[in-house]
Formats: structure tokens, sequence, C-alpha cells
């Protein structure tokens, strides 16, 4: 097999996904166009190549239709400029449908989700994956029984997450410094944040979630309510922590606590 194939793979769910967004099926050329939305590529896939109208990523989907990956799999059919989701296509995009959208809503890098998509791909030993869903925590009062599985495993990266940044007792924003406690009082305010993920977070069923929690704790920040939803303002694109903090510094109206 080809190195060519193998990073094919990681356009597989999404794939999958936009199918069944679309009843069903997709032409090529709009598989193209939305897979670019929802994946975002960047660097050498969108570099215009060579004497041609064309880049990596569109010629990687192409690829992926040639390459007939799709049918080895069982996954979709290609006929006449369309590809169709099969039965088998729409059971492995059930059964990863939790994780795909938990990569597709947050404001994962380009090789971060597709890296992430080729591991779930290579898992050929079907171990369970779970995924650490940061809206189920952002949402939580609204949460469904149907998902309680999902919630205990956010709550819990949440409480590891709270422990770890709170000094001296307290938590702030790490953007812009916000402290729910000194602004609203001890009583209503005490431990309040919201934190936000700057890279996947995934567990297979049979791994430590205390060893989990410690290696993914890095890439959790917390941050206000506020600063949040500017983040996810616009939802596939959301801004950059670094970003976000330099305008907040250079806009200059928000007065750091000491
Ligand atoms: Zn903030
Ligand atoms: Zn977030």
């Amino acid at each position: 097999m080809s190195t060519d194939r193998i990073t094919e793979t990681e356009l597989i769910l999404p794939s999958l996904y936009l199918m069944s967004l679309n009843y069903g099926t997709i032409s090529t050329s709009e598989l193209i166009q939305k897979l670019r939305d929802v994946m975002k590529p960047t660097g050498e896939d969108v570099a215009i190549l060579h004497g041609r109208n064309d880049d990596k990523f569109s010629q990687k989907v192409r690829n992926l239709v040639a390459h007939r990956t799709f049918e080895r799999f069982d996954y979709a059919k290609y006929d006449n400029g369309y590809i169709s989701i099969t039965e088998a296509g729409k059971c492995h995009l059930k059964s990863n449908k939790d994780i795909l959208k938990y990569l597709l809503v947050n404001d994962f890098t380009y090789p971060d989700l597709t890296s992430n998509l080729q591991k779930i791909e290579a898992n050929n030993d079907k171990r369970k994956i779970e995924a650490f869903d940061e809206n189920e925590i952002i949402h939580e009062g609204r949460k469904k029984l149907s998902e309680t599985a999902t919630y205990e495993r956010s709550k819990l990266l949440r409480e590891y997450a709270i422990k770890y940044y709170t000094k001296n007792g307290k938590i702030s924003c790490h953007c812009c410094s916000f402290n729910f406690e000194d602004f609203y009082g001890s009583e209503i305010g005490k431990g309040f944040i919201e934190i936000h993920h700057t890279k996947p977070i995934f567990k297979y069923e049979d791994e430590d979630l205390e060893n989990i929690l410690k290696d993914a704790v890095k890439n959790l920040i917390p941050v206000c309510s506020n600063c949040h939803r500017m983040i996810h303002r616009n939802w596939n694109k959301p801004i950059e922590i670094k970003y976000l903090i330099e305008n907040i510094e250079s806009n200059g109206n928000y007065n750091k606590p000491n």
C-alpha cells in the first residue's frame, strides 16, 4: 500500500458524514468542496500543483475515489460521478459519530484532524474510542440521559483541569484573567470556569483514565464564558488563544486584576 493511500483514510469518515447529510449521495466535485469546508486544509495541501489549476487536497479526494478506498471497506459505492453511502458505511459513521462531531466542531488544526482520523481508521482491533467533548460541558444543563457516559467522562476531565489550574484556591480566565469568584462573590462564583480544548482528546475503552487526563490537561485552557464565546463565535473557524490575547491586550479596555 502506498503512503498516498494511507493518508487518504483520514477523509473516509468526513466523506461518509457529508454523504449522509446529502441524502446518501454526493458528486465528487461537491465532496471536494464540502470536505474543504469541514477539514480546513492548510500548508502543502492547499498549494497549487505545478502547471495545474488544482491543489493537493482536491487531488487527495479524487484519489480516494479513484483508488476505490470506499469500495475496499464496503462503505460507499461510486457510480458515474456520484458516491453513495452503503449500509456498512452508515454503520461505520454511526459508531464514530460522536468522535467525528467532536473533531469537526472544535478548533483543532488540520494536522490534528488528519492524524486523529487516520488513527480511528487504523484502529483495526476495533477497540471502542471515546471522546471528551467540550460541548457536553458547555451545555451541561441540557444533557440528555442517552449521553450520560460522555457526560461523565467530560465531567471528570473538567474536574481534573480545574484542579490542575487552580492556584491559591482560585481559577481565572487564561485570556483576560477574569475571575468569577472575585466578580460575583464566592457564594455563586467560586470555582466557576469553562474549559477550551486545543487538541483532540480520546480514550480507548481499556486505557487508564488517570494517565490520559494527566497527559491531556496540557491541551485544556481555562477560559471565562465571554472569552470562550469569542473563541467559538464562528463555529467552524475558532480564534486561536494567542490571537485572542493579543487583541484583548492591544484593545486596552480591560483592566487585568493584579
Ligand atoms: Zn476571559
Ligand atoms: Zn472551546
